[in-house]
């Protein structure tokens, strides 16, 4: 059974042609991350993504890539409790460079493929940046 679920996205920027640059975020417990957060009641998981992504970025122009759209899991401990988490992840693009931070993460980077391959903190989040990839050089929106 899930006891928590967020939605996010792999958010990237990308000047025309020019190699995209990932969107990560370092969270206060350590980890570097995508921009996501619990999915609050009456809303759905593309409105949560956005809300969460405005609230901890800043950023407001958010254009979603049809059919991107992939889940992961994984439990952690918190005090006595095991929480089972899954985590919708979407991908976006923007236009807005400048990260206006909120106070759930102590940094943030927008990285190139494999400097956020080596910067985040998780496997599972890393085979998502890889599918992210995939699908934008499947769709020749980016060539690296
Ligand atoms: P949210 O951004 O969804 O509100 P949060 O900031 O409350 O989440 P998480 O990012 O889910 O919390 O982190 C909670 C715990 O789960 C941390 O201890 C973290 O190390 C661990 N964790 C986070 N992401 C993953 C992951 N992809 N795989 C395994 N463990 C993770």
């Amino acid at each position: 059974m899930v006891d928590e679920r967020s939605a996010g996205a792999v958010v990237f920027y990308m000047e025309d042609n020019a190699e995209p640059e990932y969107l990560l975020l370092h969270y206060t417990a350590g980890h570097w991350d995508f921009p996501k957060g619990n999915i609050e009641a009456g809303e759905n998981e593309k409105q949560a993504a956005t809300r969460e992504i405005r609230e901890e970025t800043g950023i407001t122009d958010v254009e979603f890539l049809d059919g991107f759209h992939m889940k992961i899991e994984y439990k952690y401990r918190h005090g006595k409790r095991l929480v089972q988490k899954e985590v919708v992840l979407f991908l976006a693009r923007t236009r807005t460079h400048q990260v206006t931070l909120s106070h759930e993460h102590i940094g943030f980077a927008w990285r190139k493929f494999d400097d956020a391959m080596q910067q985040l903190s998780f496997r599972n989040a890393k085979n998502l940046l890889s599918a992210a990839r995939d699908y934008l050089q499947k769709r020749s929106l980016a060539y690296r």
